[in-house]
């Protein structure tokens, strides 16, 4: 079960506080799209949940486990970045097994799994090539792919569509929309464009300078915005 808790949590830089007592609760297999302003906090939420960035206060808990000194590797989560962060002395086949590698996965495991993610992404034919031969699209599907093979049960995505161009973005929307729905897992996916998040998100978390503004469905945001922060922000045009 993967529904995660975030009680009261908080982020300082020495005495900048930078996330502010979040309460949000997820439920299992729920997709959450966090969306604000540049600065707002979005990724340090995100790499929090992650284990990626020390806890200043308050309580991540997944499941019923509490997380917050759980080490990163340990956590039955990936992520997937803006910039792909692929390995690019690798092939693409390496990038999506070093993961396994790392765990000491057996090698017909390691394959099997990279092979049918490939397939779900429509990469197989690539599985050689070194990054920098593909495209910005392929890559953000290497990077799917290689949070993919792992199964975990919370995938956190920031920002993964920004670098694409607006018709592939479209494309790739549909195809994470799809993912999500086959993989079953607990999607938390970072973004600026409002049609992302509201074709995308079962809830829309709206932040603003380290608060949450509001949560609801994509139509009650747009219907009932509890301010005009939340309404500037889901009326505003791209
Ligand atoms: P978002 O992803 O919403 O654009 P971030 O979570 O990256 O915002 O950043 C939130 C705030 O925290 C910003 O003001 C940013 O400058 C600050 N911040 C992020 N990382 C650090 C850091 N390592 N040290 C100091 N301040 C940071
Ligand atoms: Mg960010």
């Amino acid at each position: 079960m993967a529904s995660i808790s975030l009680k009261k949590l908080n982020k300082t830089y020495g005495a900048l506080k930078v996330v502010h007592d979040i309460d949000l609760e997820i439920a299992d297999k729920e997709f959450i799209v966090l969306v604000g302003p540049s600065g707002c906090g979005k990724s340090t939420t995100l790499r929090m949940i992650a284990g990626l960035e020390e806890i200043s206060g308050g309580e991540l808990i997944i499941g019923s486990d509490l997380m917050n000194d759980v080490p990163s590797k340990d956590r039955d989560i990936a992520m997937v970045f803006q910039n792909y962060a692929l390995y690019p002395h690798m092939t693409v086949y390496r990038n999506m097994a070093f993961g396994l590698e790392l765990r000491k996965a057996p090698r017909d495991v390691i394959e099997r799994q990279v092979e049918e993610a490939a397939k779900i992404l429509d990469i197989s034919h690539l599985l050689n090539r070194k990054p920098k031969a593909l495209s910005g699209g392929q890559r953000q599907r290497v990077a799917l792919g290689r949070a993919m093979v792992r199964n975990p049960a919370v995938f956190l995505l920031d920002e993964p569509l920004s670098n694409l161009d607006a018709k592939l973005r479209g494309t790739m929307r549909a195809e994470i929309t799809k993912l999500h729905k086959r993989l079953d897992a607990t999607f938390i996916y970072v973004t600026h464009d409002q049609v992302e998040a509201m074709t995308m998100a079962d809830r829309i978390v709206v932040m603003k300078d380290g608060h949450i503004q509001q949560v609801d469905t994509p139509q009650n945001l747009y219907d009932r915005p509890v301010n005009m922060f939340v309404a500037g922000f889901i009326g505003a045009p791209q």
